[in-house]
Formats: C-alpha cells, sequence, structure tokens
C-alpha cells in the first residue's frame, strides 16, 4: 500500500527514504506548495547519507491538501506542529487507515489520535539519529531502532510488513507507554541540565546531587502515574547515558544553540504538568521547568 509520510525532516527523509529503497510506493506530505516547489527545483529527490555513502531517491510530494487518499501515514514532524498538521490531512485517511506518530515525549500522540478517531495510530518511541546535512538530504547517524506500539490494540499492524521489508530495525511491543515514559524522564534527568550548566552530557558527572535528586522525584512521578517499570533503576540507567554519550551534545542543547523551538512542553513541561495532576509533589522538577524556561526566554526562545 502506498505511505504518505509528513514532514521530510531528519526523521521523515530516513524513514521514506528507506521505503522507497525496498520499492514500497512512497509520498513526500510538504507543509505548502512553496515547499513542494523548492523541492522540485532542487530535483524532487531525497538524499540518504549512509557511511559516507550516498544515495538518491525520486519521491513525489504533495501539499497537505492533496486529494488523494491516505491509507499509510507517518507522522514525521516535530510534537508542537504534530496535531496541526494532521487535523489538515484527517478527512483524507482511510476508515482503516494505520497512522505512525514518531514524535519525541508524551502529549503529542494523544492529541493527534483524538483528530483521527477512524485511523490506527501506532506510537514509536526512537533512539535512532538522523539530521539533515541540508535540506533535502538526511545523514543516518544510527545506533538504536524504533520501539512500535499502540495503546489501544496488542495485534501487529498490517504496515509492518513494508517496516520489515525496508529493512527498518524496529520492535513491536504492547507495552509502548513505558517506553515513551522512560524516555521522557531519561530526557528530564538529562536534556534541561545540559542547556542550563551550558555543557555536553558527560558536564553532568559534576551535577551528581542534582542528577540524583531529579531521578529520584521521577521516579516517584511514573509511579503515580501508574508507570512503575519505568521508573525502576531510572538513576543507574541515566548515569549509563551520561557516561556512554559523555562527548555529545543532547538534542534540546541542539535545539537551543540553533535557536530552533524546543520540545520542552512534551517533555520536562508534560512530566510537571502530570505531576500537578496526579497531585504528586515534584519541587525540583517544577524549579527546572522554570529555570529552564527563563534561559529560554532571556535568550528570546519560545518557552512552550
Ligand atoms: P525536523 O528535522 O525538524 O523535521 C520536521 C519536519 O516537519 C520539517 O521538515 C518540517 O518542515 C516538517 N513540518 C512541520 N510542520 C509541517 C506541516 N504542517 N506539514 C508538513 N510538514 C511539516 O525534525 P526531526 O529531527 O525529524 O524530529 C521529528 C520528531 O522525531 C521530533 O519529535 C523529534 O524529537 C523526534 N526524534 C528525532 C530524532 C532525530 O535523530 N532527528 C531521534 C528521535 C526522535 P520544514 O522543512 O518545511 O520546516
Amino acid at each position: 500500500a502506498l505511505w504518505h509520510v509528513l514532514g521530510a525532516g531528519s526523521l521523515g527523509s530516513l524513514w521514506a527514504t528507506r521505503l522507497a529503497r525496498a520499492n514500497v510506493p512512497v509520498r513526500l506530505v510538504l507543509r505548502d506548495a512553496a515547499r513542494v516547489a523548492a523541492y522540485e527545483a532542487a530535483g524532487g529527490c531525497l538524499t540518504l547519507i549512509e557511511n559516507d555513502a550516498s544515495r538518491s531517491f525520486p519521491i513525489p510530494a504533495q501539499t497537505l491538501d492533496d486529494q488523494v487518499p491516505i491509507a499509510r501515514l507517518l507522522v514525521a514532524c516535530k510534537a508542537y506542529d504534530a496535531e496541526q498538521a494532521v487535523a489538515q490531512l484527517a478527512h483524507r485517511l482511510n476508515a482503516d487507515a494505520e497512522v505512525i506518530l514518531l514524535q519525541n515525549g508524551l502529549g503529542s500522540q494523544d492529541a493527534v489520535a483524538a483528530q483521527v478517531p477512524h485511523a490506527r495510530c501506532v506510537f514509536a518511541s526512537s533512539t535512532e539519529g538522523a539530521f539533515r546535512k541540508a535540506d533535502w538530504q538526511v545523514v543516518f547517524a544510527g545506533h538504536g531502532f524504533p520501539w512500535l506500539g499502540s495503546v489501544t490494540d496488542p495485534a501487529p499492524p498490517s504496515l509492518l510488513e513494508d517496516v520489515r521489508a525496508s529493512a527498518i530495525p524496529h520492535e513491536w511491543t504492547p507495552d509502548i507507554l513505558t517506553r515513551l515514559w522512560r524516555k521522557l524522564a531519561l530526557n528530564c534527568a538529562i536534556n534541561p541540565l545540559t542547556v542550563l550548566y551550558d555543557c555536553r552530557n558527560g558536564g553532568l558527572l559534576d551535577h551528581h546531587c542534582e542528577v540524583a535528586t531529579l531521578c529520584a522525584e521521577l521516579a516517584d512521578l511514573l509511579r503515580c502515574c501508574g508507570q512503575p517499570a519505568a521508573a525502576e533503576d531510572l538513576h543507574s540507567e541515566v548515569l549509563r547515558v551520561i557516561k556512554a554519550t559523555a562527548a555529545n551534545y543532547s538534542s534540546m542543547y541542539q535545539d537551543v544553540a540553533h535557536r530552533r523551538r524546543t520540545e520542552i512542553s512534551y517533555l520536562l513541561g508534560y512530566a510537571c504538568a502530570a505531576a500537578a495532576r496526579h497531585r504528586c509533589p515534584a519541587p525540583h522538577l517544577l524549579q527546572l521547568q522554570t529555570r529552564l524556561a527563563t534561559l529560554l526566554a532571556s535568550k528570546g526562545l519560545r518557552t512552550d
């Protein structure tokens, strides 16, 4: 069946090119006619750069208001763009459409699912890395794979056949929420502090106590939210990640460094809102959110 990939950024391009490589039919859905014109003027191809080898794939592009019905949709925009973008093409989804949501954090998935109640939504939690070298060119930084899962239906969806055929590494799990919560907690314990202390992940080894306090609060919060499995050994995994990625700049650090909007509302912001909703005390998380928002505002960046 035909796939539509919404958003030709880093992950969208990574998925679209791998599907195209396996001869799965793909269409890109870009934000407007100007973006489609720019893509076509650049040759109408997406380039995948992997292990220094590059290969281009001619993938047709269209706008959100095209009329072609959608059977398989990969939503690959940022969390803060997903709900509105999907709302614009919801009427094009078939009754049995399948939708993969690649967004980091939590909150956007439920907002998108509410826009398309007739479709089957699959949530993804990915540790795969990719970045845009230039428009329409993506570098596969590798490492990791996406967990895919559905909150409402533990049976694997039929689109997994194409994912498998495209040699896209992945695992199906009936427990995707645990994965998403765990990744959110790791993000909250690491990313905001790297922005506040202006450091690589490894720099947090100098802030051991602060990291430990945040991990204890996050673990309490996960248990309050009915996610005890996501709380297990959180602190030791955070330390393991900090050490294993000591030389890296976190994604939030890079967003701030490039003056891009962060996904804070779907990460630390979501955690703080969940703490309030469940009346779970989280003073250090709240203080962290205030400090981060103040810093973002001082740089003229959005705080939502
Ligand atoms: P990205 O490179 O910024 O790509 C997002 C794309 O969405 C952009 O190309 C943007 O278009 C497009 N877009 C936004 N609004 C749109 C609309 N209304 N219609 C059509 N296209 C629209 O972002 P990314 O790095 O791929 O990240 C996507 C999600 O995956 C995020 O939630 C991120 O946290 C998560 N994630 C990313 C990675 C990674 O390695 N990159 C890893 C794990 C998770 P323009 O080009 O026109 O701006």
